[in-house]
């Protein structure tokens, strides 16, 4: 990737900012889904950080946003992990936000974003499972789910009909499917970290007071009109259930391997600095390192700068 001239490389994290990233990260990080209580989470929390904080947060963002281009750098050339970061929200919790913020350094060639709507026709002839899989990152890229399975125990077991929509044999479509499609996407998790993808999981957590604010909001502002859409307010009267579905699943798939973070997004501020720290507290860990030559490799590039060398001044 580019680096503007001049910049310098940013040094890799010492012990001790490391462990500064986890002071926004720890308590929003669930691998043990046992006991997990959506109501533990206050979407208003700011891990104790007053607003004055927040150009100091956006300083933060933006040496995460160089820090991140660099390791991509590394993670593309190196070519053994991928990245999947998966976004999971109700309506206006902030997700196209967050994700453009602290993606806005990464070489688009090696990321790539995709958005999860209502299934195709043609996905609805397959197991729930294939749209998302021809999606996934390889090596070498970060791949980012707005939306993801998860709405597959989200919106399909909030609104029932779109279950019967999915075509599966009625023998199997009964009471056990959310217990077996938990079971589904965790294993479906192991495996890929098995694989060598790492899996992080967002939910931005809003609470049903900010999003009427953020939705009146859009009312009142033209430029925002377009977001606005009558079926996120339909979306809200089953706001209950899904709070209850997305504790469900949290509890159900939470892992060491493929964590939740229970991001507060009442602040638009404090969410990008919590999934801004996860996401570098998390590649950090891979120790990406520039794959070293082999002496024969080595050989080839002095090979390479002798005939450059031997013919200078060559203008084809
Ligand atoms: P934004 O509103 O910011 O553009 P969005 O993710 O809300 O982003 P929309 O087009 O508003 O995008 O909504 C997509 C809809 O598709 C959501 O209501 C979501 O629940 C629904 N959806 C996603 N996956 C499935 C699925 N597997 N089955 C049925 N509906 C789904
Ligand atoms: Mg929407």
């Amino acid at each position: 990737m580019a680096k503007s001239p001049g910049a310098e490389p940013i040094p890799a994290l010492d012990t001790k900012s490391r462990a500064a990233l986890e002071r926004f990260v720890s308590r929003y990080r669930v691998t043990r889904g046992k006991g997990f209580r959506l109501r533990d989470f206050d979407p208003r929390d700011t891990a104790g950080l007053k607003s004055e904080y927040k150009p100091a947060a956006r300083e933060s963002l933006r040496r995460g946003v160089a820090w991140l281009a660099q390791e991509q750098e590394k993670l593309y050339a190196q070519d053994r992990w991928a990245v999947l970061l998966v976004f999971q929200a109700m309506d206006a919790a902030g997700k196209d936000g967050t994700i453009r913020h602290v993606m806005s350094g990464v070489n688009p060639q090696g990321c790539l974003v995709t958005s999860f709507k209502q299934p195709s026709a043609e996905e609805l002839d397959h197991d729930y499972l294939w749209r998302y899989s021809r999606h996934l990152p390889g090596r070498g890229q970060i791949g980012i789910f707005n939306r993801s399975y998860y709405e597959e125990v989200l919106v399909v077991r909030t609104h029932p009909a779109l279950l019967g929509a999915q075509k599966l044999p009625a023998q199997l479509a009964g009471k056990r499917i959310w217990k077996e499609r938990f079971e589904d996407i965790a294993a479906h998790e192991r495996y890929l970290a098995r694989n060598g993808v790492l899996v992080l999981k967002f939910f931005l957590h809003l609470s049903r007071g900010e999003q009427r604010r953020r939705f009146l909001e859009r009312l009142d502002t033209p430029e925002k009109h377009w977001k606005f859409s009558a079926a996120d307010i339909r979306e809200r009267e089953h706001w209950d259930r899904y709070q209850e579905a997305y504790e469900d699943a949290i509890r159900h798939t939470a892992a060491e391997h493929a964590p939740w973070l229970v991001v507060p997004a009442d602040n638009k501020w404090f969410t990008r600095l919590v999934v801004m720290s996860a996401i570098v507290g998390a590649i950090h860990d891979l120790r990406l390192e520039y794959p070293r030559l082999d002496d024969r490799q080595r050989e080839a590039l002095e090979a390479a700068r002798a005939q450059l060398q031997a013919r200078p001044g060559g203008k084809r």
